[in-house]
C-alpha cells in the first residue's frame, strides 16, 4: 500500500512507524437471547460490569493525570450514571441479557441525551468507548485490548480515540496519532500535544490503510505517506531532529526578540502536572483548573485538603506567579456534588462556572479561604480568577469575595462574548484578565466545543476570534491590566506570536508546547508580531489569517514551525 493522505496536523513533527490499526468493533449482543431467568443477578452483573468499567476509568485517571485524567474521571461519571443503572436494569427486568441491556441501554440513553442536547449527548465516542469497555466486561474479554499491544514505535491509527485510549500511553509506543475524525480540539489533538507526540487528525481513508503499512505522518503539514522511501523517511527524520534541537536551544524566560517580556506559563490541572511544567521551563502556572481536584467526588474536599494541593503548586514556583481558576463546575466539566439546580438542555448554556458559584457561595467561600492561606504559606504570587464571567457585575461579586477572603489579585476569564465586547467595564473591577479562547470560540460560533464536526468553528485563528481577543485586550489595556490567553490557542507557536501582536501579556499552555512558543516568540520582535496580528485580522478565514500571519514571521520556518 503506498500514496498519500492528507489531514489536519494537530501536533508537530514526524513520526513514522508500522500502522497498528485500532479496531474494537465487536457485534452488537443478539437481541433475541434472554436471560437464563434469575433476572437479580443479571442485573447484577450488568450494573457490576458498569462499576467495574467505571473503577478502571477513574483509576487510569488518577494515574494519567492532567488533561487525560480529566476525561477519564468524566467518562467514569458516565458509567456510574444513576439514569442509565436505572434503564439498563429496567431492560434486565424486560428479559434481556445483561450484555444486550447495556447494549441498548446506552443507545436509548444516548438518543435520550442527544434529543436533550448537553454535554453527554455530544459526547458520544468517550459513551460508545464506556459501553464497549462495559461488553468486553460482560464477554470475559480484556478490558484494556482497546489499543493494540506489542512493541512500538508505532503509528495509531483509529477512526477517533477515545481518552481510555491513549491517556496512559507513553511517547516510546506511539511514533504518532492518525485519525480520521476529530479536530484541534478534541481529545485526541490535546493528548497528542500533551504528549509531545506527533498527529494527523480529521484524516479521510486513514482506517482503510493495511495494519503493518509503513506510515510516516506530518503532523505539522497534516500529510501522510504510505510506504514512503528510505530517502523521504530520512528527511522528515532529519527535519524534526533539527526542528528539537533549535527549539532546545532556546531557553530562559519567554521573550520576544527586542526584549519584551511574556511571561510562559502552564496550565495544570493538579500537583500531578507540576513536573511536567517544570522540565518544560514553565515560569509559574498561568490556568490551574481546579475542578480536578474535585471530579468524581460526591462532596466538596474539605479546605485542609484543598489548601495542601494549592500550597504544593505555589511551592512549585517560588517567586513565580499562580493563576488559580475556582471552580468550573457544569457543561463540560461537570460535578457530581454541585449539579445544575434544574434540567438543562443546553448545559453550556446553563448554571455553569461563575454562575453555580453563585448559587454555592459557601462553595466559593471554602475554596477561596483555601486559597488564602494556601498563598499566606508559599511565596509565589497567587492570582485567582473566575471562570465564564459574562458581566461587569459578576466581575465585581468576585472581586469582592476575593477581597473579603484576603486575596489582594482578582480576576476573570474572558471566554463569553460579552465579556470581551465590554472588557473596559470589566476591567474597572479585575485586577487581570485571562482569555479562555476554547470557550471563546464556542459562544462566538455557537458551536459546542464538543463536538468534532464543527472543528472548523473552533478554529481559533478565525478571525473574528482574533477580533475577540484584540477587544479584551484593548479593554485591559485602557486600564493599564493585564490581559493573559490560556486557551488552546496559546500553545500554537505561531498563533501564540499573533496573540502577543494583539496584546496579550502573557501566554498558559500546556507544558511541552513551551518550548516551541518560546523559540518562536524569541525570534520576532514585538512589532513583527503586531504586524502578524494585523495581518491576521485583516484575513478573510483562518487559513488565510495563519498564511497571512506566517508572512511578518520569517524566522518561524527556521525552527521548522
Ligand atoms: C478555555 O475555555 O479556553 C479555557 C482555558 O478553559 P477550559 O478549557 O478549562 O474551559
Ligand atoms: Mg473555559
Amino acid at each position: 500500500m503506498s500514496g498519500t493522505l492528507q489531514g489536519t496536523g494537530v501536533s508537530p513533527g514526524a513520526g513514522f512507524g508500522p500502522a497498528r490499526v485500532m479496531s474494537r468493533a465487536a457485534p452488537p449482543p443478539p437481541a433475541d437471547v434472554p436471560h437464563g431467568g434469575d433476572a437479580g443477578a443479571e442485573r447484577d452483573r450488568a450494573l457490576g460490569a458498569l462499576e467495574r468499567v467505571a473503577a478502571d476509568l477513574q483509576e487510569r485517571g488518577e494515574r494519567a493525570g492532567g488533561e487525560g485524567g480529566k476525561i477519564l474521571q468524566a467518562q467514569a461519571l458516565m458509567a456510574r450514571d444513576p439514569g442509565l443503572s436505572d434503564e439498563v436494569a429496567e431492560l434486565v427486568r424486560a428479559g434481556k441479557s445483561a450484555a444486550r441491556a447495556v447494549y441498548e441501554g446506552f443507545g436509548r440513553y444516548r438518543s435520550m441525551l442527544a434529543e436533550a442536547g448537553g454535554y453527554l449527548g455530544a459526547r458520544v465516542a468517550d459513551l460508545d468507548d464506556v459501553r464497549d469497555r462495559a461488553l468486553a466486561v460482560l464477554d470475559g474479554r480484556p478490558v484494556a485490548d482497546a489499543v493494540p499491544a506489542g512493541a512500538g514505535p508505532y503509528v495509531l491509527v483509529a477512526r477517533d480515540l477515545a481518552p481510555a485510549d491513549t491517556a496512559l500511553l507513553s511517547p516510546d509506543q506511539v511514533a504518532a496519532f492518525v485519525t480520521e475524525e476529530g479536530g484541534p480540539t478534541s481529545h485526541t489533538s490535546i493528548i497528542a500535544r500533551a504528549m509531545g507526540v506527533p498527529a494527523v487528525v480529521a484524516c479521510p481513508g486513514a482506517t482503510a490503510v493495511a495494519p503493518g503499512t509503513p506510515v510516516l505522518a506530518d503532523g505539522s503539514s497534516g500529510l501522510v505517506r504510505l510506504a514512503p522511501s528510505a530517502e523521504e523517511v530520512a528527511a522528515a527524520r532529519g527535519a524534526a531532529a533539527a526542528r528539537r534541537a533549535a527549539l532546545a536551544a532556546v531557553t530562559g524566560p519567554g521573550a520576544t526578540a527586542d526584549g519584551h517580556a511574556v511571561p510562559l506559563l502552564a496550565n495544570i490541572g493538579g500537583p500531578q502536572d507540576l513536573a511536567d511544567a517544570l522540565e518544560h521551563g514553565a515560569e509559574g502556572v498561568g490556568l490551574y483548573r481546579t475542578e480536578f481536584l474535585f471530579l468524581g467526588r460526591a462532596e466538596a474536599p474539605s479546605a485542609e485538603e484543598q489548601e495542601a494541593a494549592y500550597l504544593e503548586v505555589l511551592e512549585a514556583f517560588p517567586g513565580g506567579q499562580v493563576v488559580v481558576r475556582t471552580l468550573d463546575a457544569g457543561a463540560d466539566k461537570p460535578l457530581a456534588f454541585l449539579p445544575p439546580p434544574g434540567e438543562e438542555p443546553n448545559p453550556a448554556l446553563g448554571e455553569r462556572g461563575i454562575r453555580l458559584l453563585r448559587l454555592h457561595p459557601e462553595v466559593m467561600e471554602t475554596q477561596l479561604a483555601a486559597l488564602a492561606r494556601a498563598a499566606s504559606r508559599g511565596t509565589a504570587v497567587l492570582r485567582v480568577m473566575a471562570p465564564m464571567v459574562a458581566t461587569a457585575e459578576e466581575a465585581a461579586l468576585f472581586a469582592a469575595a476575593c477581597r473579603e477572603a484576603g486575596l489582594p489579585s482578582a480576576g476573570v476569564m474572558i471566554e463569553v462574548p460579552s465579556a470581551a465586547l465590554r472588557a473596559a467595564d470589566l476591567a474597572a473591577e479585575a485586577d487581570f484578565f485571562s482569555v479562555g479562547t476554547n470557550d471563546l470560540a464556542q459562544y462566538a460560533f455557537a458551536a459546542d466545543r464538543q463536538v468534532g464536526a464543527l472543528a472548523a468553528l473552533h478554529d481559533a485563528w478565525q478571525p473574528a476570534l482574533l477580533d475577540l481577543v484584540a477587544l479584551a485586550a484593548a479593554g485591559a489595556a485602557g486600564r493599564d491590566r493585564p490581559c493573559g490567553v490560556c486557551g488552546e490557542a496559546a500553545g500554537d507557536p505561531v498563533l501564540a506570536c499573533v496573540l502577543v501582536g494583539l496584546g496579550a501579556a502573557s501566554l498558559s499552555m500546556s507544558a511541552p508546547a513551551l518550548p516551541a512558543v518560546r523559540a518562536a516568540l524569541a525570534r520576532h520582535s514585538r512589532e513583527q508580531c503586531r504586524l502578524a496580528a494585523r495581518a491576521a485580522r485583516a484575513a478573510a478565514s483562518p487559513a488565510q489569517a495563519r498564511d497571512a500571519a506566517r508572512e511578518h514571521l520569517p524566522g518561524l520556518s527556521e525552527l521548522g514551525l
